[in-house]
């Protein structure tokens, strides 16, 4: 959500700061970079953009669960967000979550953002974000799930739905995706399995199996990126592999861009599951603020339909509205890997369906500016959707992991065990 308390009204939409529309930017009287009300392109998410966004989900959407991300605070660790400061925006936002979805189950994750030293969690102390979540947090998570999740910042725990239906046979998988962000600095030195996650994971997939359970895994950094160090992706991969018949699909966040990408098998590189990333709230860097909604079916809890609902801030005056449902978007068969392997070939080989899927990653807030979207561009997408590790990314585009950066520290530090 990345909610910005100084966002103001009028003030500046453009500046040199990381995030602008704040009254240190200025009340300008040119009309043209004056900030309105729902969000601007260069601006983290005002209050009203968040209460509208409720109202209508409350109204419209109606959903039977919600999932919730992470990045809750604003992009302003350079003008000196503390750990304090980031308290009063959870708060705020746990208050804000629980009146306007009283009754229905909520599944968190913390993104990179919100721990108390941004994007930093040394796995050798206790993180005190987890702590200061504790009583909060419980309104949505049980005992069980939360006395994990003030350890360890991850949890499991059954799925409920509205009304207090539950599946006992189904359960959410919140992980804490700290464990392989590239940018958290102690993972140069704690790189044998940091967090416990993969071990714990391993341990909780091969119980939920042996009770024929399915799993739904919910995260913020998504494992496919440069930002999820590859030495954990790449075990994480070997996981959805060995699980890949109990784990239904995963859904992340993070990049603020809607993307969907297939999980792969090891061995046979078979596209074996989907890992949805939604778009953003925030509108900063050029998005328009978006949600998914998920429909599935409530046997086997596979996606049938994902529904994409965004609000043109551009627009003179903005409203939440339905945006587009993937399936119908892409022309896709189903919503199953091969599905999403076939739309990656048809991009690469349509100009038009790559152009329309850059526009559609941000909800068409660059469409004034995307015009064209040519062989580089689309073989960029293809790779992308079809890859779920870093270097299995570089290896579609044919680039060696030695002549990237990331490729280069991680050379440094692996093989990928303690000293
Ligand atoms: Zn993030
Ligand atoms: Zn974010």
């Amino acid at each position: 959500m990345h909610l910005d308390f100084q966002y103001k009204e009028g003030t500046s939409n453009t500046c040199d700061k990381v995030i602008c529309c704040r009254a240190i930017n200025g009340f300008p009287s040119d009309t043209n970079i004056q900030s309105g009300q729902y969000g601007e392109y260069k601006c983290d998410s005002p209050i009203k953009l968040l209460t509208s966004m409720a109202d209508y989900i409350n109204n419209v959407v109606q959903p039977d669960v919600i999932i919730w991300t992470g990045d809750s605070v604003p992009h302003s660790e350079s003008m000196g967000i503390g750990f304090e400061e980031k308290k009063s925006y959870f708060q705020w936002i746990n208050q804000f979550l629980k009146s306007n979805f009283t009754n229905i189950p909520l599944y968190p994750t913390i993104g990179n953002h919100d721990y108390s030293k941004t994007n930093f969690e040394d796995f050798t102390r206790q993180e005190p974000l987890f702590q200061y979540l504790q009583t909060d947090w419980s309104y949505w998570l049980d005992a069980s799930a939360m006395a994990l999740f003030k350890q360890k910042g991850y949890y499991k725990q059954v799925l409920k739905l509205k009304g207090g239906r539950t599946f006992s046979n189904i359960y959410i998988i919140g992980l804490n995706t700290e464990v392989c962000y590239f940018y958290n600095f102690y993972l140069f030195s704690q790189r044998n399995d940091p967090g416990d996650l993969l071990n714990w994971l391993d341990i909780t997939l091969t119980d939920l199996e042996a009770n024929y359970k399915i799993a739904i895994l919910i995260g913020h950094i998504p494992p496919n990126g440069m930002d999820c160090n590859n030495g954990w992706s790449s075990r994480y991969k070997a996981i959805t592999d060995r699980f890949q018949h109990i784990i239904r699909f995963s859904a992340y966040g993070h990049s603020h861009k809607e993307w969907h990408n297939n999980a792969r098998a090891v061995i046979s590189a078979k596209p074996i599951g989907v890992q949805y990333q939604t778009g953003s709230i925030t509108p900063l860097k050029n998005n328009n603020p978006s949600f998914r909604v998920y429909e599935v079916d409530d046997q086997y809890f596979v996606p049938l339909k994902v529904h994409t609902y965004s609000m043109d801030i551009s627009a003179a005056n903005p409203q939440w509205a339905y945006d587009h449902e993937l399936k119908q978007h892409y022309s896709l068969t189903n919503l199953s890997p091969s599905s999403f392997d076939d739309l990656s070939v048809r991009i690469l080989n349509t100009e038009s369906l790559g152009l329309k899927y850059t526009q559609t990653q941000s909800s068409q807030a660059l469409a004034q500016l995307i015009t064209s979207c040519d062989i580089i561009c689309r073989f960029l997408i293809y790779c992308q959707i079809r890859q779920n590790t870093f270097y299995d990314y570089l290896s579609c585009l044919g680039i060696n992991k030695s002549q990237v950066i990331f490729g280069q520290v991680e050379f440094l530090f692996d093989p990928w065990f303690q000293f």
